[in-house]
Parts: C-alpha cells; sequence; structure tokens
C-alpha cells in the first residue's frame, strides 16, 4: 500500500480562523480512513493518482486556490444543492463549492443548536461551520441555500447567524407558473453574484460558463457509460469519489482529468480487463446523495465482492445527466435554457416526481445492474417516501431490491452487512 497522508497547513487554517487542533485529527483520520478504503483496492486504474492526490490537497491545495480567488475579488460561493446555477459564478469568474456534510465528526457541534431528529447531511454541513473545522466553509464569501427540503430551509436563518446565507426559492412543483417563479429566482442569483464581482455578466461570459460546465457533465456521464463494461474498469468507490471531488475541484481541469482516466479505462474495456472479475456481481445506488466522506455504503458492497455501476443521486448522475442547450448569445434566451435544463432535476422534493422512477429504471438498465439498494438519509422525509415508488417499480420489474436507511454513525455496520451479504445472495439467485 502507498504512504499517503492528507496534508497539513496550520498556517493558513489559523489564517483562516478554525479551530486548528481539532481539524487536524480529523485530518489524520480521513487519511487512515482514505488508506484503507481507497489504496488497499487492488488493479486500481492509474489515472486515480491525480485524484488520490487531489485528497492529499484537500485541505491545502484547494483551498488556497479559492483563498488567491478572493484575493483577486472573484466570488466564491458555497452551495449545498445541484440546483444552485453554477454557470453563473463561473460566468463571473468565481468559484461554486458544494458544502454538503458527509461526516459524523462535525455533527455533535450541530446538535448544540440544531435539533437532533434532522437529516445528518444537514447536520453535519451545519457542524463544520459551527465547530470552524471546514476550510472551504471558512474561505466562502456567503452561502446560497435553497427552499427544497425543511431541514434545509430553516438550517439557513440559523446558519445566517454564523456566515452569510442567502436563499433560492425553489418551486415544489413544474407547472408553468412555477417555471416563471424559477426564472426569476435565476435571475436574482445572477443580479447577486453580480453585485457581489462588481461588474456584469455579459451573455460571452455566460455562454462559455455553460461550455465549461457541459464539459465537465460530458466527462463524468462518459466515466458512466464505461462502468457499463463487463467487467467494470473502475470500482463503486472510485467512481463515487470522482462525482464527490466533481463538487470542489476547478471544473476544466477536473474535466480533463476525467477524460485521460476514461482513455485509460477504454482502453482497459476493449481488453476485457476489469477491477473485479467479471462475475462479480453488479448493483446500482439510488437515493440521497453521499457527501465527502461518506463512503459506507460503497465500502460495504464492495467489501463484499460486488461492484457498484451507477450512482443515481446528486452525486450521481442527477448532478450531470442533463446539459444546457449552447450557442445563444441573448442572455434571455441563455437564461431560459439554463433554467429548464435545471427543471429536469428530479429531486423527491418535487411533487409529483414521477420521472425519476423512470430515470432509475433506465439508469438501471443503461449500467447493466442486477439489483438497486435504494439509500436514504435518516429522517430524509422526501426520499424515505418516494422509496414506496421505487420500491413497486422494482417489484413490478422483477429487479432485486433493497432499501437502507442510514445515517453517519458507525453504529448500525455490523447490521448492514448482514442485509447486504443477504442481498447479494438474493442477487446471485
Ligand atoms: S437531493 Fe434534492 S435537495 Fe438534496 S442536493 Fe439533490 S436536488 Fe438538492
Ligand atoms: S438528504 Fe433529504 S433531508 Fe437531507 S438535505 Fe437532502 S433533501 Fe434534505
Amino acid at each position: 500500500m502507498q504512504d499517503f497522508e492528507v496534508k497539513a497547513y496550520p498556517e493558513m487554517w489559523h489564517e483562516l480562523n478554525m479551530d486548528v487542533e481539532r481539524f487536524d485529527k480529523a485530518r489524520q483520520m480521513l487519511g487512515g480512513a482514505y488508506t484503507k478504503i481507497f489504496l488497499s483496492q487492488a488493479n486500481r486504474p492509474q489515472k486515480m493518482a491525480y485524484f488520490d492526490e487531489m485528497i492529499s490537497e484537500i485541505f491545502g491545495g484547494r483551498v488556497k486556490e479559492l483563498m488567491q480567488a478572493k484575493k483577486e475579488g472573484r466570488p466564491v460561493v458555497g452551495t449545498f444543492c445541484v440546483y444552485i446555477p453554477e454557470e453563473i459564478v463561473v460566468a463571473a469568474n468565481g468559484i461554486c463549492v458544494g458544502l454538503c456534510g458527509g461526516s459524523p465528526g462535525s455533527i455533535p457541534d450541530a446538535e448544540k443548536i440544531l435539533p437532533r431528529n434532522i437529516c445528518p447531511m444537514v447536520k453535519s454541513a451545519f457542524g463544520f461551520k459551527a465547530g470552524r473545522i471546514c476550510p472551504y466553509f471558512q474561505v466562502v464569501d456567503f452561502v446560497y441555500g435553497e427552499t427544497t427540503c425543511d431541514a434545509k430551509k430553516k438550517t439557513w436563518e440559523i446558519l445566517d447567524r454564523l456566515v452569510p446565507t442567502y436563499v433560492m426559492e425553489i418551486p415544489q412543483m413544474k407547472k408553468e407558473r412555477d417555471r416563471t417563479l424559477w426564472l426569476e429566482e435565476v435571475k436574482d442569483f445572477k443580479a447577486k453574484i453580480e453585485a457581489v464581482s462588481g461588474k456584469t455578466i455579459s451573455s460571452e461570459q455566460l455562454a462559455e460558463a455553460i461550455k465549461i460546465l457541459n464539459g465537465k457533465r460530458q466527462a463524468l456521464q462518459r466515466l458512466t457509460k464505461l462502468r457499463a463494461a463487463n467487467p467494470a474498469p473502475i470500482s463503486g468507490k472510485d467512481a463515487l469519489l470522482i462525482e464527490q471531488i466533481a463538487f470542489y475541484d476547478e471544473p476544466v481541469r477536473f474535466a480533463a482529468k476525467v477524460n485521460e482516466l476514461c482513455d485509460e479505462l477504454d482502453a482497459r474495456a476493449a481488453k476485457g480487463e476489469g477491477i473485479l472479475p467479471k462475475s462479480a456481481l453488479r448493483v446500482m445506488v439510488s437515493g440521497t446523495p453521499m457527501a465527502l466522506p461518506n463512503w459506507k455504503i460503497h465500502n460495504l458492497v464492495e467489501s463484499a465482492g460486488a461492484v457498484i455501476v451507477n450512482e443515481e443521486s446528486c452525486i450521481g448522475t442527477r448532478y450531470f445527466k442533463d446539459l444546457i442547450t449552447e450557442g445563444s448569445l441573448d442572455m434571455e434566451k441563455q437564461l431560459a435554457a439554463l433554467t429548464d435544463r435545471y427543471m429536469r432535476i428530479d429531486c423527491s422534493c418535487f411533487t409529483p416526481n414521477d420521472e425519476r422512477v423512470t430515470q432509475v429504471l433506465k439508469e438501471y438498465k443503461d449500467s447493466a445492474a442486477q439489483g438497486i439498494i435504494h439509500y436514504s438519509l435518516q429522517f430524509c422525509h422526501t426520499y424515505n417516501i418516494e422509496e414506496i415508488k421505487i420500491r413497486e417499480a422494482c417489484q413490478r420489474e422483477g429487479i432485486p431490491y433493497l432499501s437502507i436507511e442510514s445515517d453517519y454513525s458507525p453504529d448500525d455496520v455490523g447490521q448492514l452487512q448482514t442485509r447486504i451479504e443477504a442481498f447479494l445472495e438474493q442477487v446471485e439467485g
């Protein structure tokens, strides 16, 4: 196993007013977990080296880039949801960084203030700011929340006491009048970004940003398609890691590195090489996002000898399945095309949301999976209830199916392992 560490930058963390002593312990734990979960895999693609480096520098190199951008007067915006249009931030020469929390370590900080019985992703993210244990949270100019679920929209009011927090109203339905409201909200978002950067966004800049983000999404689409090969050329853990890094890396560099990896995977697939033998069971995961460093389900499934071949999730295909029509230099038309693209995202916060059921079945077929694990974070009511429809669809189609509701604590790992192993036996038939 290679020597690996998540690098320490205590001086910079002091500059960012972090709780350095506590954060450094979390850094060491992350390095240990990464070594065990990722670097122990045999036969990994060589081009994963870049993504290993991104984790090694997660609390250093990329943060420095963000600090530098701020010094240059570029907006640095924290977000929590794939509904926030990052094209507008990129058009203003700014940086968008996802702040969703996937770690149990920050939850006690949140629970000093927030109720305990809300989604762990919200608590984890809030706790990172409350405990001053996330350099990204410390560096952003402001955060942009949204009104998707109740836990988030009410947390923004409290988070605003710690960091300036603006909220985009995302409707709950997708009727014509909802589209009208949405478009207005997109325009308000653009106005806010322009006010912070002190510059008006031109249609040329927006066109370029749309192209950049389309390029990033296309690279991730390519990776997803390659995972359909049997044997799978890359593990689900590594693919999930890349999907997580997508939320904080520089988009042009990231797309280039994903494409380099895809070239290697293409060559592997052509030679019939895989991360595991052809006989490994293929599982698709569907449901709530798995924010960094939430690798729990992937680790359990792949430790049991199966491979995960798709994530139907916001940290997964829901983030990149749709592109924005390019070519227009008319700001009104560009913003309309952008709004239409974002309205196609099928989050369970919408009602009705039957297009997600169709999408899950499509991705199951496209990824050549043999079973679906539905994953809901505890207290996420919308995904937990929508799970009924996904389960019914799988029953109708004869798809082996397992539903898991979990949080970030290690307490249920033993029980989940037993359930996953039993499920894999069922898939094997
Ligand atoms: S699951 Fe819904 S609320 Fe959460 S990031 Fe995705 S779109 Fe946003
Ligand atoms: S997982 Fe569910 S409850 Fe948690 S933030 Fe996303 S939509 Fe809200």
